[in-house]
């Protein structure tokens, strides 16, 4: 491997530290404790073990944190009305709906249900238009931590050539506008881009959000561009267990890129701790306070 390793693991906790030191003088100056409430609706495995983590860490940063864990059969109003009196509830500066809900439930109606200013997924069309005009917005957390990674190993983005594999609303999208943003040249690559591989062999950032196991193989590479890894992928380890892996074969990549995020260990624990970041820059918007420096786009 002649690549550097981006270790978003310690990139997390170091935001989480900022995150925490920033929440302790938040108590101290202003008697003010940033809130986050998670709402999760049914069973799915994934989605507990991810509220879980959550909300485990959301107290560990010194933040409130609530839970409110519904039967899969919950109702739209049920859901409508929890949703509303969160945003009425003054202690609660967050407000995550965890994805995806159960089909019976309109995911489009509740997220925009959310108060913009306390949707820190950055789903609500709010902040989908706010980000898309270059204007202060709560921003989706994968792509947000992708970005701090970015600025973090580059310094200034300005001028490269980005490609951003997958369109999706939650992270292809918004990674383009955050690109973008920072004056990269983006291309944004779906699944009926032609000659995918010579689109992304022109990029000097390539992220890959795909969903696609080790879809990406090293020959499609630039030497020394800076691969982002945002696939988590599931596959048979051979030996009757399995193993996560990103949208990157991490093993040819990692021969060819400048730079490159393992999967797990990569952009993972990124989103968590911008989730955070997201909940305390919410607070001080809230209460007219500046927000934390370096923690936003
Ligand atoms: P979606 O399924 O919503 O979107 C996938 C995108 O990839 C689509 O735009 C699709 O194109 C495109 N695509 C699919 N196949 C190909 C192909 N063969 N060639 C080119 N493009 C293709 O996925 P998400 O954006 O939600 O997630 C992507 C990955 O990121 C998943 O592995 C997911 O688990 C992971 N993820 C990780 C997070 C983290 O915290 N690390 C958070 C969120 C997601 P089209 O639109 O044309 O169908």
């Amino acid at each position: 491997m002649s690549a550097t390793l981006i270790d978003g693991k310690a990139f997390a906790a170091t935001v989480r530290g900022q995150v925490a030191d920033h929440v302790a003088r938040l108590k101290a100056d202003h008697d003010l404790t940033p809130g986050l409430a998670v709402v999760l609706v049914g069973e799915d495995p994934a989605s507990q073990v991810y509220v879980r983590s959550k909300g485990k860490m959301t107290v560990e940063v010194g933040m409130k944190s609530v839970e409110h864990r519904l039967e899969a059969e919950t109702s739209e109003a049920d859901l409508l009305a929890l949703i509303q009196s969160l945003n009425a509830d003054e202690t609660i500066h967050g407000i995550l709906v965890q994805l995806p809900l159960p089909g019976h439930l309109n995911e489009d109606l509740l997220i925009n249900s959310i108060d913009p200013a306390k949707d820190v997924d950055g789903f609500h069309i709010s902040n989908v238009g706010l980000l898309g005009t270059g204007q202060k917005s709560m921003v989706p957390c994968t792509p947000l931590g992708c970005l701090m990674m970015l600025r973090d190993h580059h310094g200034s983005l300005s001028g490269m050539d980005a490609v951003v594999l997958g369109r999706s609303n939650i992270v292809g999208k918004p990674m383009a506008q955050l690109l973008l943003g920072d004056s990269c040249t983006v291309t944004i690559a779906h699944s009926r881009t032609k000659d995918l591989p010579k689109v992304v062999r022109r990029a000097d950032i390539v992220v890959a959000a795909v969903g696609r196991p080790q879809m990406v193989p090293g020959d499609w590479i630039k030497p020394g561009t800076t691969v982002i890894d945002v696939g988590i992928n599931r596959i048979d380890a051979g030996d009757g267990k399995t193993r996560l892996v990103g949208d990157c074969d991490f093993d040819t990549c990692s021969t060819v890129a400048g730079a490159i995020t393992p999967v797990p260990g990569g952009v993972g624990p990124m989103t968590i701790a911008c989730l955070l970041a997201n909940t305390l820059t919410a607070c001080c918007r809230a209460n007219g306070l500046a927000e934390p420096e370096g923690l936003t786009a």
